[in-house]
């Protein structure tokens, strides 16, 4: 007899929430999970975690999940349950009709940071191998894609320097555009650990962040303007430049000596210093003067940044400032150090690694390289493309030109994930056939010919890589309730494309891309499996992964100074748009929601709210808890006030996790100058009194 409640087995499995990582034990009973149990000797979390992990794992048992394949010939008619077979025969004969009449590259694919690495690889594969052109893109283009481009220009790799454990000896911790007590709340726990041991803390933040309000944690606080990074990073390296705090043996050892004078001599300026940027910035010189001392002076000092960074027009230029600061401050290359982006999702570090961008095979090289392109041709027994192919804003684009016609989105839903909405239903409506393979009937589905259900994180084998480059495994706990995980789905749309893709499981995959991967070279199953985890690069070299990077030298050989110029954003205020949107999230949501809110517990439903300053209040006559209508150049939508300082006079925010919100109605169609990484975190808008939606 089995009491309610009481699990027979358990196994080892990864959250698929955010870049934390956490390893949690799945107790089930039968196929039915009775608990998710954080265990204890995950490497990521050490027996930690949040809500989101431990009790928001119920969408997987949703009554809205769609469980069978579906597909229409128009997006205004029904759609109609198929066999998986049909299914796969209906989207392959439309992709191959399209590239009959508009050629090779009318078609591509979207992966997703959600998605494990070996479905990412797969996807990948599928559209350079299977379709013959590079148009792949991830969902990190709208988030992390400027860490990929910065941290590569100036480090050589295209990731985070550190693990989390080097937390444990840092002094000076400086959070730049991140929350992580909302967003990474079981890294913040080791970061407030640490800050409780006396490290100090630095926050760059428009908003007095959750890390800002606790008064425990003495943060000093520089409440800059959206949009002007560049600039108070830029004048943080003019005080350490001008007042001698570089740390010059490290410099000359470690960079290019002459690449440092120029940008050293470009800092300095005084155009760059606090007292000239402060109007700009906002912010009181001589907090700006503390930092820039407290930062190069204070001991082992560590940089971690999230989206508040990135998704900027500057977004790259801004990841290049920090990694400047930390160069000149001589904090890489050892435990307590570094430049850490903090990942929003699960896998997004994977989806970059595995080859997603269209212009780099996996292990980020580059598509026009012959000997790479050598490798994978031999292993993939196919001829390669080497012209990068497009990004996802091109895709639109080319689609509303008539040019791009047919798209397989995996686990992204891009309507409401992508900037400037009327744009993308545009794209959307103009292609022939979009191809959605996810979860639930998303908005994105509303313009789609084919629907491919997608599994859960419970129903298949793969590995996962959190924002600390380590790879950990994701266990199958029961059986896909849709029919198949998502890797058999991508085979199977890859063989009715005339692709054969054979894997009998996830590991074979892993081996092929350990192959063809160097920085993979020493993972397999086998070994994750008696390691429990392992960081990349891990290969001969490094046969045990490699917590900490760029010890003995950078992977470019020496490190990059580059002289980042602050150019504005176009994205102006003025009479009609006054004040600056920027956004965020909360604990218990992700991202749109689209889990989080289809689990049974009433915390994760909880509404976005507009934080407005009580100034900008009494001026629109808005009350706390109030409707207010939300107006930029794009688009307006309709909100909740919250009266609050928590944001300066001339800044509103809002989180963006319930579809109503409809956040990307208003966002610009401004983005980063290297990466097209959407600019969400500085709109010009304008509130009023509103009756409701
Ligand atoms: Fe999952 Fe992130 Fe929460 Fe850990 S911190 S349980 S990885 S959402």
């Amino acid at each position: 007899v089995i009491e309610i409640g009481q699990p027979e087995h358990s196994v080892v499995t990864t959250c698929a929430y955010c870049g934390v990582g956490c390893a949690f034990k799945a107790e089930m009973r039968g196929e039915e999970v009775v608990r998710m149990v954080p265990w204890k000797d995950g490497k990521a979390n050490r027996g930690h975690s949040c809500v989101k992990g431990r009790f928001a794992w119920g969408y997987t048992t949703h009554k809205e999940r769609i469980l069978k394949p579906m597909i229409r010939e128009g997006i205004a008619d029904p759609w109609r349950e198929v066999s998986w077979d049909e299914a796969f025969k209906f989207a392959a004969a439309k992709f191959k009709s399209i590239q009959q009449k508009y050629g090779r590259d009318a078609v591509g694919g979207i992966t997703s940071s959600r998605c494990t690495n070996e479905e990412t690889y797969l996807v990948q594969k599928l559209i350079r191998g299977g379709l013959g052109n590079n148009n792949v893109d991830t969902c990190a283009r709208v988030c992390h894609s400027p860490t990929g481009y910065g941290l590569s220009t100036t480090f050589g790799t295209s990731a985070g320097t550190q693990d989390f454990d080097s937390v444990e000896q840092t002094d000076v911790v400086m959070v730049i555009g991140a929350n992580p007590a909302s967003a990474h709340p079981v890294f913040a726990s080791r970061l407030k650990k640490r800050l409780r041991q006396g490290a100090k803390l630095i926050v760059l933040d428009p908003r007095r962040t959750e890390m800002v309000e606790a008064p425990h944690l003495k943060a000093l606080h520089l409440p800059l303007m959206p949009g002007t990074n560049v600039a108070v990073l830029t004048a943080l390296a003019h005080v350490i430049v001008t007042e001698a705090l570089v740390d010059e043996a490290f410099v000359r050892e470690r960079c290019d000596w002459s690449e440092f004078e120029e940008w050293a001599a470009f800092v300095a300026l005084p155009k760059n210093s606090p007292e000239s940027t402060a109007i700009m910035t906002g912010i009181d010189p001589n907090a700006l003067r503390e930092a820039a001392r407290l930062f190069a002076t204070g001991g082992n000092g560590a940089i971690y940044y999230g989206l508040g960074v990135t998704e900027h027009s500057q977004g790259s230029t801004t990841v290049i400032s920090i990694a400047n600061l930390a160069m000149a401050t001589g904090n890489i290359g050892r435990p307590g150090v570094g430049v850490n982006p903090l990942r929003g999702q699960n896998n997004v570090q994977g989806s970059c690694d595995m080859g997603s961008f269209p212009h780099e095979l996996p292990g980020y090289r580059h598509i026009s390289g012959d000997a790479v392109r050598d490798q994978f041709e031999a292993m993939w027994n196919v001829k390669l493309n080497p012209e990068p192919g497009l990004r996802i804003p091109n895709m639109f684009d080319a689609a509303i030109e008539g040019t791009f016609m047919g798209l397989y989105v995996q686990g992204e839903d891009i309507l409401q994930s992508d900037p400037n909405t009327k744009h993308v239903v545009a794209a959307l409506s103009s292609m022939e056939c979009v191809i959605v393979h996810d979860l639930f009937l998303n908005e994105t589905a509303n313009y789609a010919h084919v629907f491919l259900p997608g599994s859960t994180f419970l129903e298949k084998d793969g590995t996962f890589t959190n924002a600390e480059r380590r790879i950990q495994r994701v266990r199958k706990v029961m059986t896909p309730r849709n029919g198949l995980a998502d890797w058999e789905v991508t085979i199977g749309l890859a063989k009715a494309m005339g692709y054969d893709m054979h894997y009998d499981h996830p590991s074979q995959i892993m081996d092929e891309i350990a192959a063809l991967t160097p920085t993979f070279a020493g993972v397999s199953y086998a070994k994750l499996e008696e390691l429990g985890s392992v960081q990349w690069p891990c290969n001969q070299k490094a046969p045990e992964g490699t917590p900490v990077m760029h010890i003995d030298g950078f992977v470019r050989g020496k490190g990059k100074f580059v002289v980042t110029e602050y150019v504005p954003t176009d994205e102006r205020t003025g009479p009609r748009y006054p004040l600056l949107l920027t956004t965020g999230r909360i604990l218990s949501q992700y991202n749109v929601g689209a889990q989080t809110r289809r689990t049974d517990n009433v915390v994760w439903h909880a509404q976005d709210r507009l934080e407005i300053h009580p100034h900008d209040a009494e001026q629109r006559g808005v009350r706390d808890g109030d409707w207010v209508r939300l107006a930029s150049r794009a688009g307006e939508t309709t909100l909740r006030a919250e009266i609050t300082d928590r944001v300066a006079p001339g800044v509103v925010y809002t989180t963006f996790h319930h579809p109503d919100t409809q956040a990307n109605v208003i966002t610009t169609d401004f983005s980063d100058w290297a990466t097209n990484c959407p600019e969400y975190k500085v709109t010009a808008v304008q509130i009023s009194p509103s009756n409701g939606p």
